[in-house]
């Protein structure tokens, strides 16, 4: 990991910046390679997470890790974070004061990761639920993008990056057929990486000038 991105981690668990550092067991910054291709922005950090201080170790990293195992990946190939990087209390949702306080991180992780793809995921599958609620990780990242039922699974660039809002594991434990949708997504994902990050073809050969060619002939 760079030692700017340790910095930003330290500067993250020492945070006092809005009212959830006095309910926290410990802040959860983020976990993986810098920079990296892929990842992965969640909401905020739940029980297990705050526990310890890790994203996605609770049962919807569990079903994280089979959906990245389905495309390929494994965690040392995404860096994990969350909009919020302490857990509200009883995993009640973010405060726009919250998300206002925590949001210069992310700005801060995204241009130091320097991501071609990142995955977003949104907590809650019901529209209504998605545009109050689910706004704190689309509006973060993509303003003005409309509500994750809409446009889950499908790819939004912005400059160089590549995002794709996809429904929230959590979303999936409560509503089963969301696996199946999040599976389908998944596969999409796949089909965008493949693309997204496969190797420059190489160069086309520059043709020698004729004259050139017979000097190179001659020697
Ligand atoms: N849900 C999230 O959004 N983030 C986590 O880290 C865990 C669960």
């Amino acid at each position: 990991m760079s030692s700017e991105l340790n910095q930003l981690h330290a500067e993250v668990r020492a945070c006092v910046k809005c009212g959830l550092h006095a309910t926290r067991t410990q802040a959860v910054p983020g976990v993986g390679p810098c920079p990296a291709d892929i990842m992965i922005v969640g909401e905020a950090p739940g029980f297990n997470e705050d526990r310890q201080g890790e994203p996605f170790v609770g049962a919807a990293g569990k079903l994280l890790d089979t959906l990245l195992a389905r495309i390929g990946l494994g965690r040392s190939d995404v860096y994990i974070t969350n909009v919020l990087k302490c857990r509200p209390p009883q995993n009640r949702d973010p405060m726009p004061n919250e998300v206002e306080s925590c949001s210069p991180y992310l700005a801060r992780q995204l241009s130091m990761i320097k991501p071609k793809v990142v995955l977003i995921l949104g907590r809650h599958a019901k529209p209504k639920v998605v545009l109050i609620l689910g706004r704190h990780a689309l509006e973060r990242l993509l303003p003005g993008q409309g509500s994750i039922s809409r446009i889950h699974g499908s790819l939004v660039r912005r400059g160089d990056v590549a995002f794709v809002p996809l429904f929230h594991p959590a979303a999936a434990l409560h509503n089963g057929a969301l696996v199946a949708d999040l599976e389908h997504d998944f596969d999409r994902v796949k089909a965008y990486l493949d693309k997204l990050l496969a190797p420059p073809p190489p160069p086309e050969p520059v043709p020698v000038p004729k004259q050139e060619a017979e000097q190179l002939r001659l020697l």
